[in-house]
């Protein structure tokens, strides 16, 4: 019997010929091979928070399993899911307008629904403007819709945040939409009231489409995030992108929705139909016990983020003593960003160089900042358990201070 030959190389199709893999999802990976290999690695890189699933959302889906909801569901997602999101949505407008299940779309993940508003929304020819540092997969997204992203970066004393100056200098006449995240990954800055209705307006005044990528929205320490639902004036071209990921811990269960006009969502509907047809049938059971059985739910965010808070807490105090560092205060998420640009002399990437330095060196996984489009800066997540948090940090801060006095 023969055996195939294993093919090693091929000539990839136009669709993905440039898209690059995760780079936040490729440090776990290294940080795992790593440990398969022996080493002790902290890892710091991975967005996703430590905790176990709330209980009673576990319950629900082995509940649902028990009676059998383990058929393919409407395409959009399961009608009390849908129902449950937008009364939450119409709740969040302060009564100024309402939601009916036909505008929600329940995908694989806001990464999924993400993906739905991109390739409906945009084509060829078509510019998105995109948070710069932001999340590493809306470029790659807009570019599967291929359309162009256009970063906007904001100035480091707003916590590099866009606003509508420097929005403005981005556009042009091809400019059809705006992805906004707030709280943002991965700098932790929150957008407010002012910020976000400030660009909101802008948007809606040029008749762009807005993105309001929301899955950070619950964890927030110093002030509630606010939704785009409540800040909006106009939500004739608004989509809401939302999940149960990292506020519920839950992000094994795929869960994500959207929030758009009714034509829009079933554009994005008929898209999801051919792709995945419906997120995961139990996934839907727990999401909606973690929606409706609100109270529960909320007890159990304020825990998590408290926790995070604390971790958040210990992180910036170990790092207040690193002199010469900025670090961008977080008021939401579970990231912190530092500019290790000044500890690196003159390298032509010093994020990626202080991170390969942190594994190599120090067993530390960090995401560098190219991943976001910034490649002076550096992320670590606290999303990992307080001790490791604390003791990643020191290393980060051992290493940092190393640099600064070998230059
Ligand atoms: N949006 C942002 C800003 C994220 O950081 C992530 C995950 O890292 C997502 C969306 C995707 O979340 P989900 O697990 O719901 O697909």
């Amino acid at each position: 019997m023969t055996v195939a030959t294993p093919l090693t190389t091929f000539t990839p199709s136009s669709n993905v010929a440039e898209l690059r893999a995760s780079a936040t999802i490729a440090v776990s990976v290294r940080a795992d091979e790593l440990r398969a290999a022996g080493r002790e690695i902290l890892d710091l890189g991975a967005g996703q928070p430590d905790f176990d699933t709330p209980a009673f959302i576990r319950q629900a889906a082995a509940t649902a399993i028990e009676n059998g909801a383990t058929r393919y569901t409407a395409t959009a997602g399961i009608l009390p899911l849908r129902a449950a999101i937008a009364a939450r949505a119409s709740a969040l407008t302060g009564g100024r307008w309402s939601y009916t299940p036909t505008q929600v779309v329940v995908s694989a993940g806001s990464k999924q629904a993400l993906f739905n508003a991109c390739f409906t929304l945009f084509g060829p020819g078509d510019e998105v403007l995109v948070p710069v540092p932001g999340w590493t997969s809306y470029v790659e997204i807009v570019r599967l819709a291929r359309a162009t992203a256009v970063g906007v970066t904001g100035d480091m004393s707003a916590d590099l945040k866009m606003d509508p100056d420097r929005l403005l200098a981005a556009a042009t006449p091809h400019t059809r939409g705006i992805i906004v995240n707030s709280p943002t990954n991965p700098t932790g800055a929150v957008y407010s009231e002012e910020e976000l209705r400030d660009i909101l307006r802008l948007a809606a005044d040029r008749g762009w489409w807005v993105l309001s990528d929301e899955i950070y929205r619950h964890i927030a320490y110093d002030r509630p995030a606010l939704s785009s639902l409540q800040v909006a004036e106009d939500p004739s071209r608004l989509i809401v992108l939302d999940g149960v990921a990292k506020s519920y811990a839950m992000t094994g269960w795929r869960i994500g929705w959207s929030l758009a006009p009714e034509a829009v969502s079933r554009a994005m509907s008929a898209l999801q139909s051919h792709v995945t047809h419906n997120a995961a049938s139990v996934s839907q059971h727990a999401t909606l016990a973690a929606v409706e059985r609100e109270d529960e739910s909320s007890a159990e965010i304020a825990r998590m983020v408290a926790e995070f808070r604390t971790r958040r807490d210990a992180a910036l105090e170990i790092l207040r003593d690193v002199p010469g560092l900025h670090v961008i205060q977080p008021e939401g998420a579970f990231y912190l960003y530092m500019h290790v640009r000044p500890f690196t002399g003159d390298v032509e990437d010093p994020g990626t160089e202080v991170a390969r330095r942190l594994l190599d060196e120090q067993g530390v996984a960090v995401v560098p900042g190219i991943a976001f489009g910034t490649p002076d800066w550096i992320r670590i997540s606290y999303s990992s358990p307080l001790p490791q948090v604390v003791e990643g940090v020191r290393r980060v801060a051992a290493l940092l201070g190393a640099l600064r006095a070998a230059a």
